[in-house]
């Protein structure tokens, strides 16, 4: 879809409801070369899957929010939707056209704008701020309708935008350094719009500015996304903010969407374990329930590079489900398959333990021993029998170097779907798949 004459009037289509970015399986690896570590492990280059097989619409009119923890992938999502970054794999429709089938991406990119987190890198500062608004026009040569004089309905268009946004046209031939964040951001929109565009893509809008001055930026883009009738795809590590202003929201984690909701659903009745820790981990603006213990969400992120089997958020999730006929707490499950990890990455320091043994007791302590003061250092929870006897055994073979069938022993009682079978749907957990 292309316009000839942007205008602050333009009325709101009546196509609500219709997906205006579709987007299918987005890929987006980032190829490093092959490193030094690659090279002593005997293997090929290893790439960052930034963005791993990534779906959702995005219907007219509508905000969809994307939040996940920093490094998750979502700006690379918004950018690789934008093109700014070409997709590994996957595709994005635009108004029900496949960009990749477009030969002239320039519809689509006067179409399609973004707004960036910093507002004072995204300016030139070496410009006055109405020639950053202007730029846009004269890099698609607009006026497209070809009427009046061309610099004066810039002058006009930017004058417009630069008062929508709540500043002064005397204000143009100011610098950026002469701004508050808050103005370069309003500044920044004024940029982003002068096209008329129908999408932007948020790329966490106000995450740099001061709190008093975030509600205001946010009013504004929920008012000018009225008027213009805008689809937005709001980016942010922040969910008091996606609440705020999204309809939609997927919840992304190491590469993946592992759930999408209407906003408030989500935030009353979250069901990714995932989703769950995210919001346990906000604190409250509400008085009692800043007195609530916050969870903090347990562990590190894994890398991108190495992802684990399964579900992705296996390694840090509190309720990884154990296999069939094993009744076991969360806790002493975990205790097992870290263990039982620890064993397969060969990670126990056997000799020294071993070594550690034999100072304190006459002669080369055997191997029951061995396992034993192993399981004491790694085993920090009561493990209900037989369980503690499997991982006592598992550790007995890691005594006597046979760590292959160790790591079998347990893998074949403790393996879980959730690191065996990679879950699908909307909700992206084993937990919902009946
Ligand atoms: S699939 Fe398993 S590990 Fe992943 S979120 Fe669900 S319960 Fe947790």
């Amino acid at each position: 879809m292309s316009r000839d004459t942007p205008s602050v009037e333009t009325a709101p289509t009546d196509r609500h409801g219709e997906a205006l970015v579709s987007v299918r399986d987005l890929e987006k690896h980032y190829d490093t070369g092959v490193s030094l570590l690659d090279r002593l492990l005997g293997g090929g280059s290893n790439p960052v899957r930034a963005v791993d097989g990534v779906s959702f619409d995005i219907n007219r009119g509508e905000t969809l929010g994307l939040v996940g923890e920093s490094g998750c992938g979502k700006s690379t999502v918004g950018q690789t939707i934008l093109r700014l970054e070409s997709p590994t794999a996957g595709s994005v429709s635009f108004d029900g056209d496949p960009l990749a089938e477009r030969g002239d991406l320039t519809g689509f990119r006067r179409n399609a704008q973004i707004l960036f987190q910093d507002p004072f890198s995204s300016l030139d500062p070496r410009m006055p701020v109405g020639e950053s608004v202007r730029q846009p026009l004269e890099i698609h040569d607009w006026p497209w309708d070809g009427q009046g004089n061309p610099a004066e309905r810039r002058h006009e268009r930017v004058a417009e935008l630069i008062e929508r946004v709540g500043l002064s046209t005397t204000q143009l031939d100011r610098y950026p350094g002469e701004f508050s964040g808050g103005q370069l951001q309003r500044i920044g929109i004024a940029r982003a719009l002068a096209l008329d565009p129908d999408f932007v893509v948020l790329d966490e809008p106000t995450s740099a500015l001061d709190v008093s001055v975030q509600a205001q930026v946010l009013n504004l883009l929920a008012d000018l996304q009225s008027e213009f009738d805008l689809t937005y795809l709001f980016i942010s590590h922040d969910l008091g903010v996606i609440r705020y202003i999204c309809d939609r929201i997927a919840v992304m984690y190491l590469g993946e969407i592992v759930e999408t909701a209407p906003a408030e659903q989500l935030f009353t009745d979250p069901r990714h374990p995932y989703t769950e820790a995210l919001l346990e981990s906000v604190p409250r603006v509400d008085l009692q329930e800043r007195e609530r213990d916050i969870d903090p969400l347990a562990g590190d992120v894994p890398s991108p590079r190495n992802p684990p089997s399964g579900c992705r958020f296996r390694t840090r999730c509190p309720a990884v489900i154990p296999p069939d006929g094993l009744d076991i707490e969360q806790e002493s499950f975990r205790a097992i398959t870290d263990v039982r990890d620890r064993i397969a990455d060969r990670e126990i320091a056997v000799e020294t333990t071993r070594d550690a043994l034999a100072e304190t007791t006459e002669g080369e302590p055997g191997e029951e021993r061995v396992a034993a003061r192993l399981y004491d250092r790694l085993v920090d929870v009561e493990l209900p029998e037989p369980e503690r006897r499997r991982v006592q055994e598992g550790l007995q073979a890691v005594a006597a170097g046979e760590w292959d069938r160790a790591a079998e022993h347990l893998r074949e009682r403790y393996e879980s779907v959730c690191e065996t079978d990679h879950p699908t749907g909307q909700v992206s957990c084993h937990l919902f798949e009946q």
